[in-house]
């Protein structure tokens, strides 16, 4: 199979379910394209293994063509066969794995959300680590992403290193513990893991039923690293609220658990290079910020009376974890305190989806509120540059990448302090922090009080201290959120372990 191995770095291999730009649902996209390519630039060899989907976007993958192979993987029972693929995306190498089982895994017109979605990672979890056994690969390291692709773990370790297969180290990165892929335990069974063995508390019996697994619990346990993408998150899934039932199994797997906190793609993120926005700017140069202002009041038919009302953004999922009811209280109160306000979300949940439908038609034909309620990655850059503000009151937050994209694009982060969030924004009221690192607003109670009183004394710096307000912007936007030092950590991670592996192997 094509890639061989020419630079004297490591050689990881990702295993995932999504990869920007190409097969994104959420962040988890953004990280694998983001960290890949960090790490190439570092000197190691990258490659990554996605299921090939009907439904990604061909025209961004180059030199897509078939190997001549086919790789036979186990499920149900038999052996099924595969087609691979090879592509490039944003300079990273693909396989696509291509199953020829008449359940067309990954030919339903969507990426997640299908009936038989534990059948379906189940078998490109076996089938991806197939195809690195039978092209002989040795990686250094196998990075498995959520519970998709959890499944790597258990089965490296108990099927393929018996075969010989077992050059790599195994690490699991939890994007989000909201999703644990459970499933009675017998479905285990169908990828070839013995369920006897690991439906067991120590390993991946889930914890509310003793008749069903997690595979992200089997993750933690059959890994040798395991990260989530942030260091607060990593706290507050130790504890029984945040570890939904996983608490207790990272507590006893802590040793080889951290958080590291998310990059941006600062190239597809730069306002002084953003074909979308109506004027690019930077911090050096902030007139282009108001002209993008004044050109989404246009388009939005909001008022433009006042160039200095300040303009609050927000762009979300309007999931539960975002604080929707909070959001919506962002709105009332920017309003009460003399500003305006864009929304850009949409929600999978339809009595959400309904409720900001409600208040969109309430505010339609407002001078200073519109709600925009579908997913637009070009409006989301337009909103970035235009707003003042951005706001995120989220209950939870791994890690977060709005925050980020806000600063860079100057708009000054109003956010509630939890995961990724209490990691990326810190008070400029508060004196304990020092003034450097002062890039924003935060609020603890997750409560209408506590935004409200966040969202005031950030519209009193803006209105009585606009001098240090533009400071503010400019400190923000020259703030390094590239994917450079967290990708240092990751490697670290992976040389640490990889060279305990070959100490132990000397013994
Ligand atoms: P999550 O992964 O939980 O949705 P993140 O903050 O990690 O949240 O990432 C959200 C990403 O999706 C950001 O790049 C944001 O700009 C984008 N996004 C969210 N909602 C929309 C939308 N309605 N339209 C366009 N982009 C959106």
């Amino acid at each position: 199979l094509t890639y061989s191995r020419a630079s004297p770095g490591m050689h990881i291999i990702h295993i995932a379910a999504e990869m920007a730009p190409v097969a994104k649902v959420g962040g988890l996209g953004d990280v694998i394209s983001g960290l890949g390519k960090a790490l190439q630039r570092k000197g190691h060899l990258v490659e990554i293994v996605l299921p090939k989907y009907d439904c990604m976007q061909y025209d961004l993958i180059t030199d897509m063509k078939a190997l001549d192979v086919v790789v036979e993987s186990y499920f149900d029972g038999q052996l099924f066969r595969n087609k691979i693929w090879v592509g490039i995306i944003e300079g990273l190498p693909v396989y696509f794995i291509e199953p020829h089982h008449p359940a067309k895994f990954f030919w339903r017109g969507k990426y997640y959300g299908e009936y038989d979605d534990f059948k379906r990672f189940s078998f490109f979890s076996r089938a991806a680590v197939e195809l690195l056994y039978q092209a002989g690969k040795k990686p250094d390291i196998i990075h498995c992403h959520d519970w998709q692709t959890a499944f790597v773990a258990p089965l490296y370790w108990d099927i393929y290193a018996a075969k010989g297969f077992n050059s790599a180290r195994i690490c699991f990165t939890c994007h989000n513990f909201e999703y644990q892929g459970t499933a009675p335990a017998s479905e285990l069974a169908s990828c070839g893991l013995d369920v006897d063995q690991l439906n067991r508390p120590d390993r991946m019996q889930d914890h509310s039923a003793h008749d069903k697994v997690n595979t992200v619990k089997g993750a933690i346990v059959f890994s040798n690293i395991v990260t989530t993408v942030s260091p607060t998150y990593s706290q507050e899934v130790r504890t029984v609220e945040g570890g939904r039932g996983l608490h207790e199994t990272l507590k006893s797997h802590s040793k080889k658990f951290i958080g590291i906190l998310n990059g941006i793609d600062t190239d597809a993120w730069n306002p002084s290079t953003d074909n979308y926005i109506s004027v690019q700017y930077s911090a050096d140069d902030l007139q282009g910020k108001a002209e993008n202002k004044d050109a989404i009041r246009k388009c939005l038919k909001l008022s433009r009376s006042e160039g200095s009302q300040p303009l609050v953004g927000c762009i979300t999922r309007l999931v539960p974890q975002k604080g929707v009811h909070l959001i919506r209280h962002a709105i009332y109160c920017a309003l009460e305190l003399g500003g305006q306000f864009v929304l850009l979300g949409s929600s999978p949940v339809p009595h959400i989806q309904r409720e900001f439908e409600d208040i969109a038609n309430h505010f339609q034909s407002h001078s200073h509120v519109r709600l925009l309620l579908k997913y637009d990655d070009a409006l989301s850059h337009l909103i970035y540059a235009a707003s003042d503000m951005f706001i995120i009151p989220s209950m939870f937050e791994p890690c977060g990448l709005t925050q980020m994209i806000a600063m860079r694009y100057g708009s000054v982060p109003i956010v509630r302090k939890t995961g990724g969030l209490n990691d990326s924004v810190f008070d400029v009221d508060d004196n304990t922090i020092p003034e450097q690192y002062q890039n924003g607003f935060t609020f603890v109670a997750p409560d209408e009080q506590g935004l409200s009183s966040a969202m005031e004394r950030a519209f009193q710096h803006y209105i009585r201290s606009p001098e240090s307000w533009q400071q503010l912007v400019q400190k923000d936007m020259r703030l390094d959120f590239s994917w450079d030092s967290s990708a240092s950590q990751y490697e670290e991670l992976y040389e640490r372990s990889v060279a305990r592996a070959r100490a132990a192997a000397r013994v």
